[in-house]
């Protein structure tokens, strides 16, 4: 049974974030408690990557951060960098890999990521009290004051934190199921922190024209452009998968988090799919007539075949009105073009994505305005810290948002360390 404990820093969330502020918290000599309402540590950690937890990148551009403030998320970075980070996973025994920039665990074992933090977190001495409830919250004379209800083997157990620092690591409000369900909204509000509104990115779009339904499945290496409002707002290339509600992959999850908020705001959100993106308008407009000549008594639907998925040939061919049966000498020049125009330019208008609850991440949170990126403080409440995905701060796909997690963890769990040693001397 756990008594009243007083302590240098107190966690709220044991996720990639919160786990890494309390190793180096700890490991910088400070006494530690985390707190995880959840009956596990590090869950969302073993769905990522699809179980092989890409955990970092090697290239970091402008604009693979998003948020009110990207600039902010780079900052944190300079602060604790990638390459520290992989000299921390190295160290702690994990070795990695890189596929094409994305970095995994050189098993592709994702579990192990979690495994050796949790094994790592045990070995700094740091205190983890799981199935944790906060009932109460605020600040003390001494610091923060918190009172926790916890569940162990012994049954329910309530008792007073009182530590000199917290750090809020608590995650967004995306796949709620795995803990992060925004409750550390409030937690950061009650000390005077601003939430900008929060909606899913990384998720898929659900198209207005049901077409694409007979697409499901079908996967392309395309070019995707997004226009909001008639203009076009960002562009990806890669693989795209249809579902049956729209589309999907990872050039369509990294422009969803702009469609969602264009959404949010009202905006008409359309996508263009250019499933000939090497190829320009003329050469492929010149390859269908080449194709129409050489091989009159073909069928219509093989004037697409090769630059198209045979599914999507139909689709085309039914939108310009034709029959995929009917022989290509029948087809009209005024039809080849629209046919052209349909593999560069595959309109569909975007009227919704998937739900919070299944984005791999919450864009929006609290506004990190008021949060120092060298130390993670913020800057209304000293002592107060913050980490990970609950801060305003989304990644595109490919380990941005894991990388996030670590920078901004160490950061804050290193400099509340450092101000509960300057207390104690
Ligand atoms: C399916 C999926 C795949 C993903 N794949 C990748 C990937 O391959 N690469 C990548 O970089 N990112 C990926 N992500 C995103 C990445 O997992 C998150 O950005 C990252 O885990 C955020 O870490 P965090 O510590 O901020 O939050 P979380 O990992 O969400 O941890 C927050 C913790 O706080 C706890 N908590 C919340 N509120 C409270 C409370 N009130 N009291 C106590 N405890 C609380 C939660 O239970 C949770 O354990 C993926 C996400 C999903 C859902």
């Amino acid at each position: 049974m756990a008594k009243n404990v007083n302590t240098d820093v107190l966690i709220i969330g044991a996720g990639a974030s919160g786990l890494t502020a309390a190793i180096f918290a700890a490991e910088k000599g400070a006494s530690v408690v985390v707190v995880e309402h959840g009956p596990k540590a590090a869950k969302k950690i073993l769905l990522t990557g699809n179980g092989r937890c890409n955990l970092s990148n090697t290239t970091f551009e402008r604009g693979v951060y998003r948020g009110a403030d990207p600039a902010f998320a780079h900052r944190v970075l300079e602060g604790f960098t990638p390459d520290d980070t992989l000299d921390f996973f190295h160290e702690s025994g994990i070795l990695t890999t890189v596929e094409q920039g994305r970095v995994y665990p050189s098993t592709f074992e994702g579990n192990l990521v979690s495994e050796v933090l949790i094994k790592r977190l045990d070995e700094s001495g740091a205190g983890l009290f799981l199935n944790a409830g906060i009932y109460d919250l605020h600040k003390s004379d001494a610091g923060f004051l918190a009172t926790i209800e916890s569940e162990d083997e012994s049954g329910k157990n309530k008792f007073k934190v009182n530590s000199k620092t917290l750090i809020l690591a608590c995650g967004g409000a995306s796949y709620p199921k795995t803990g992060s369900d925004g409750s550390g909204y409030n937690m950061a509000k009650s000390f005077g922190h601003r939430l900008n509104p929060v909606f899913p990115a990384l998720c898929h779009l659900v198209s207005k024209e049901d077409y694409p339904q007979s697409l499901h499945g079908v996967r392309a290496i395309s070019r995707v452009s997004l226009f909001i409002d008639g203009s076009k707002s960002a562009t990806e290339v890669g693989e795209v998968q249809f579902t049956k509600k729209g589309i999907s992959g990872v050039p369509v999850l990294s422009l969803s988090r702009f469609a969602s908020k264009a959404l949010s705001e009202g905006g008409k959100v359309e996508l263009s799919v250019d499933f000939a993106a090497d190829m320009d308008e003329k050469k492929l407009r010149d390859e269908l007539s080449r194709r129409k000549n050489s091989f009159p008594s073909r069928s219509a639907g093989d004037l697409l075949s090769g630059i198209v998925h045979r599914k999507t040939a139909v689709l085309i061919c039914r939108l310009c009105r034709v029959k995929p049966s009917d022989r290509c000498s029948s087809v009209k020049d005024g039809i080849l073009s629209k046919m052209t125009d349909c593999v560069k330019n595959f309109r569909m208008e975007i009227i919704g994505t998937s739900p919070l609850e299944e984005a791999q991440c919450t864009a929006g949170g609290i506004d990190v305005s008021d949060v120092n990126p060298s130390d993670m403080q913020s800057i209304l409440c000293p002592g107060l810290f913050f980490a990970g995905e609950m801060l305003d701060v989304d990644g595109t796909c490919g380990g941005y948002n894991l990388q996030f997690a670590w920078s901004s963890g160490a950061l804050a769990g290193m400099a509340a360390a450092n101000i509960s040693r300057k207390d104690n001397s």
